[in-house]
């Protein structure tokens, strides 16, 4: 992240050792699993496979919401976790952006997407860094640019991901959505792009780990189009907003001028915000809601709660 304060990098050293952060066993499916659980547990209820496409506002007040299939649904307030973006210029028309949003919309840099290679293999690499970074020994053409290093992770730290003796590992690559998005245009030119990043970095791999290709299972590329598809993030982003020496510390408001019963919340609402960012601003959108409403806001920490597994959250669901 160029123009990144180098105090980030800190902070985020700082939450590991304090022991405040780690790496959830199960991964990301497990966290949202285990949230979910709870908000079921306090009443609420989850639709799956419902695409918003409007907010519904009547005299200045949000009341509910349009899904694309056209059904509407009625609702005392709004809280908008989705795409800052869409959220914001299309389902509410741009009608409260407000210059402060309007300004940060328009300056703030997008964090990248990434390109991913992720495979399964017979092999047991636990022994090997989590993490490597190297050097090539002469540089590969990964969607149109040159590349240098290869940025490795293994899971075998979680044995969740994979069976006894074999590993997960994941080939990541920062990219660039305007150069997927036209290859998109010709089905086979997008395939065989992805295949082509595959074989290269399984050559990679390959040359480190001798035997790697031939122990292959499973390889799997997802693109930035591949996380538009599934998270509705504009380009694909990963992370909404680079964090840099000109926003870091602020916040977008998560009330939008002129616009009542409306909330936002998730990694549009501030830079790098992450999971522990996204899940603050839902805790902050709920601390306003309460104000408006003149409840005392309350938290209580879930304890012993279990992750459990649940067919609803397939990797091909989208959440509503
Ligand atoms: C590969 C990768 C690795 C990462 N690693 C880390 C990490 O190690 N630590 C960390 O803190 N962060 C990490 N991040 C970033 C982190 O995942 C995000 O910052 C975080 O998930 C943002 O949460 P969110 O709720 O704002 O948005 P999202 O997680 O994008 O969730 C948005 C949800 O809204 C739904 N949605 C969107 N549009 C609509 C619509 N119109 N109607 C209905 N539903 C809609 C989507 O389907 C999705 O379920 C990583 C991200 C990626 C891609």
């Amino acid at each position: 992240m160029p123009d990144a304060p180098l105090i980030s990098a800190l902070v985020v050293l700082a939450i590991f050792h304090t022991r405040n952060a780690g790496a959830p066993i199960g991964g990301s499916i497990r966290v949202a699993q285990t949230v979910a659980k709870r908000y079921r547990e306090l009443g609420g209820s989850i639709q799956f496979n419902a695409k918003v496409d409007k907010i519904l506002v009547e005299h200045d007040r949000a009341v509910g919401i349009r899904l694309a299939d056209g059904t509407e649904h009625r609702a005392d307030a709004v809280i908008s976790a989705a795409d800052g973006r869409t959220t914001i210029f299309r389902m509410l028309e741009g009608r409260y952006a407000g210059p402060e949003i309007r300004r940060a919309y328009a300056e703030w840099k997008v964090y990248p997407p990434v390109l991913q290679v992720m495979m399964g293999v017979a092999r047991d690499l636990s022994a090997e860094p989590h993490h490597l970074i190297f050097d090539l020994p002469s540089p590969i053409l990964v969607a149109g640019q040159a590349r240098t290093m290869l940025d490795v992770l293994h899971y075998c730290h979680d044995p969740s991901t994979a069976p006894q003796g074999k590993s997960v590992v994941q080939v990541w690559y920062g990219s660039n959505y305007d150069y997927w998005a036209a290859l998109r245009r010709d089905a086979e030119s997008y395939a065989l792009e992805k295949q082509r990043v595959a074989d290269l970095s399984i050559a990679e791999l390959d040359r480190r780990w001798p035997g790697f290709a031939r122990q292959l299972e499973v390889v799997d590329v997802a693109t930035p189009l591949t996380y538009e598809r599934y998270t509705g993030n504009w380009q694909g982003s990963p992370d909404g907003w680079c964090i840099t020496t000109a926003n870091m510390g602020k916040e977008l408001p998560k009330r939008l001028p002129g616009l009542r019963r409306f909330y936002m919340a998730g990694q549009w609402t501030m830079p790098f915000s992450g999971v522990p960012g996204a899940a603050t601003s839902g805790c902050h959108a709920v601390q306003l809601l309460c104000k408006d409403d003149r409840k005392e806001f309350e938290r209580h920490a879930a304890r012993g709660v279990e992750p459990v597994s649940s067919p609803e959250f397939h990797d091909d669901q989208q959440a509503g």
